[in-house]
């Protein structure tokens, strides 16, 4: 920090304030966690300075063979932690594994057969008049993706999203009474859809996945299965989830972030079979430019981490911590989506508290608890306030919490949000944002989490 302070300090300052704040909150973002010294230096390297774009030994610039090597090692030990024929390591983050991963199945699935169609080798040879046929083709291609106030994803097909923009979309949700997904609905949907990509995976769904079912829909269909593992890729790490909750066989292509329950540093990953590893391999220049060498490094780190057996108890962990968290929430009264957790995280639903996920989500900072409001399904308060906050165990977990600390975090939040009122607003109406915590709460829970 010195170095940098001599520089700009106020970055150097900003820097001390994060680490000071991490520790002293409790980190509930299911999103989140904390990586290890390993990871943490090896990111800030030389390796930053690299330019490397192509793919090892296939590069546009020379002296890259020590860029080569990470690269190889990030892809060798994730293929071998996931158990997968191919690994690609390239992309910066979880939004750009998804772009890779939508470009090479339009690749293998629509520009392959046009090339063999329109007997061109490679896509120089394609003239305009094919080029503009390819466009039609491509731009006219369909994806079934899970809503986003369900637990999906940004990117598993919302409007708003390019990936509800490039392709044309449909999304499927959860079952309104139980909140679970229900296998029929989606397979009566993709009957009738017929997509070419069907994605599965979540950020807020608080429940396993059975990976084999939605790739027999997928199957019957003809679409590409695409499985978003994001949140939960520490969890198949560790072999919590194993069979059909495990996405990687099931899948024709896999895609992850390396940041969230498997710890590693912020980045991308996509895992594929081996029919979509050419069309995966050209997600640089495709979408990407030059890799993140020094976060590839860091990648490589990471994976060898989660190789170790105590990353299996760690992952282990991360569930029973999150039952131990929603249990605690359940003996208190309290409502949760689903009625529990078998994942990495709990939606709580604090309309019975009176309250918006925004005024919750502000009442719990005030007392040193960082989380994030969340829709719940059919959500009244729409996305931006919703009536719902996630919490994930991946971060405390590492902190070495066990279950009597999270049903103590399930007790203070609760503490918490019954001490909260709504406010109003000007006119004298109920306000979705205003709040009023009672005195002396947030300091009470600041100290009792203090001696967790
Ligand atoms: N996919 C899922 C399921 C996610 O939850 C997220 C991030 O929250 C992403 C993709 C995007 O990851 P990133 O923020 O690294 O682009």
């Amino acid at each position: 920090l010195e170095v940098i302070a001599s520089v700009e300090p106020r970055i150097a300052e900003a820097t001390r304030q994060e680490l000071a704040d991490q520790r002293s909150s409790l980190k509930l973002i299911a999103s989140e966690n904390y990586a290890s010294p390993a990871v943490l230096l090896t990111m800030g390297t030389w390796f930053s300075d690299k330019y490397a774009e192509g793919t090892v030994g296939h590069r546009f610039y020379a002296g890259c063979q020590n860029v080569d090597t990470v690269e190889s090692l990030a892809a060798e030990h994730a293929r071998e932690l996931f158990g997968a024929p191919y690994a690609y390591v390239q992309p910066h983050s979880g939004i750009d594994a998804n772009l890779v991963a939508f470009w090479s199945i339009l690749a293998h699935r629509i520009e392959t057969p046009a090339l063999e169609r329109l007997s061109a080798k490679n896509v120089n040879e394609l003239t305009e008049e094919d080029w503009e046929s390819l466009r039609h083709e491509f731009g006219n291609q369909r994806l079934l993706g899970m809503s986003l106030d369900s637990g999906g994803h940004l990117t598993h097909g919302f409007r708003p999203n390019i990936s509800g923009k490039m392709f044309h979309q449909q999304q499927y949700g959860t079952d309104p009474e139980t909140g679970l997904l229900d296998y029929d609905v989606v397979r009566a949907k993709a009957k009738e859809f017929k997509p070419l990509v069907l994605v599965a995976g979540y950020s807020a769904y608080p429940r396993r996945v059975n990976f084999a079912k939605m790739r027999e829909i997928a199957d019957e269909v003809g679409a590409t299965l695409m499985v978003d593992m994001a949140h939960f890729a520490g969890l198949v790490a560790g072999k919590v989830f194993t069979g059909e909750e495990n996405p990687v066989p099931y899948a024709h292509l896999t895609t992850s972030t390396t940041h969230k329950s498997l710890r590693g540093p912020r980045g991308g990953l996509v895992l594929a079979q081996e029919e979509y590893a050419p069309s995966v391999d050209r997600g640089c220049p495709m979408v990407l430019g030059g890799p993140l060498s020094h976060v590839m490094a860091a990648k490589a780190v990471a994976f060898a981490e989660a190789r170790q057996s105590g990353f299996q108890t760690y992952a282990q962990a991360i569930a029973d911590n999150a039952k131990s968290l929603a249990d605690g929430f359940l003996t208190r009264g309290a409502n949760l989506v689903t009625g529990g957790t078998d994942n990495h995280l709990v939606l709580l639903d604090v309309s019975s508290f009176g309250l918006t996920g925004r005024q919750a989500e502000s009442a719990l900072l005030d007392a040193g608890i960082v989380t994030n409001r969340n829709s719940v399904p059919n959500d009244a308060n729409g996305a931006w306030y919703t009536s719902g906050v996630r919490l994930g165990t991946p971060a405390l977990t590492t902190r070495g919490f066990g279950h009597d600390e999270f049903d103590n975090v399930a007790e203070l939040i609760v503490q918490v949000l019954s001490n909260t009122q709504p406010g109003t607003t000007k006119a004298g109406g109920p306000s979705k944002a205003s709040y009023t915590l009672a005195d002396g709460v947030a300091d009470k829970v600041k100290d009792a989490s203090a001696e967790m």
